[in-house]
């Protein structure tokens, strides 16, 4: 028996898809599927897009079309990366992304599409650049006091391990617990009313 998810696939093929900017004055439509979709983690996509990176859908350039608002995109010529990028003049969402070295095919961002494209996005390019500032799926939790907010606790505040040496690189090395913890008086003076309210953990995970 086929899946809910391999019913919607299978009812989807041969049709068309469609994905849109963020104020709604251009539309993209393709044809589904889509060639195949990809992670891009370059510099020149991490800037155009404002984010960690940029996910993409890759078409074959006559299976993709813009139906709406042909006239409300602009486009940069990136030289240096010798691509196009278009994006919409009113409300400034990337559009296509098209590079000289593929001119048959064409680059759309996931994000503009709410419902399939027939491909999971399972290839990374330029993952040697990933940030680290990326999230990359660790545990979050609640943070107390702000609804709706939830973080990554540093591994630092971590309860130590109930053990007082670990195995490391083949060494027995002592564990944070096996330290002497430092006399209060040996520390910079700590006044918290000097402290501007910001979520903890917020200062010293500046990069
Ligand atoms: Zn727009």
């Amino acid at each position: 028996m086929e899946s809910l998810n391999e019913r919607a696939a299978s009812n989807l093929s041969g049709g068309r898809v469609s994905g849109r900017c963020l104020c709604g004055a251009v539309e993209l439509e393709i044809d589904f599927p889509a060639f195949w979709a990809w992670h891009d983690h370059s510099a020149a996509s991490r800037r155009a897009h404002g984010a960690a990176y940029a996910t993409y859908i890759g078409c074959r350039r006559k299976h993709a079309r813009v139906v709406k608002g042909q006239r409300s995109i602009a486009r940069f010529e990136d030289a240096m990366t010798e691509s196009t990028r278009s994006f919409c003049s009113r409300c400034g969402a990337p559009l296509l992304y098209e590079r000289k070295r593929s001119p048959h095919m064409v680059n759309i961002p996931r994000a503009l599409f709410s419902g399939r494209t027939g491909r999971e996005p399972r290839y990374h390019v330029a993952i040697e650049e990933l940030q680290d500032w990326t999230y990359t799926g660790n545990r979050l939790v609640p943070l107390k006091g702000y609804p709706g907010i939830v973080w990554e606790r540093p591994k630092s505040r971590r309860r130590p391990r109930d053990v007082d040496h670990v195995e490391f690189l083949g060494r027995r090395v002592p564990t944070a617990r096996a330290y002497r913890p430092v006399k209060a008086s040996a520390c910079p003076r700590f006044d918290p009313n000097t402290v501007v309210s910001s979520p903890p953990g917020h200062a010293d995970r500046i990069r």
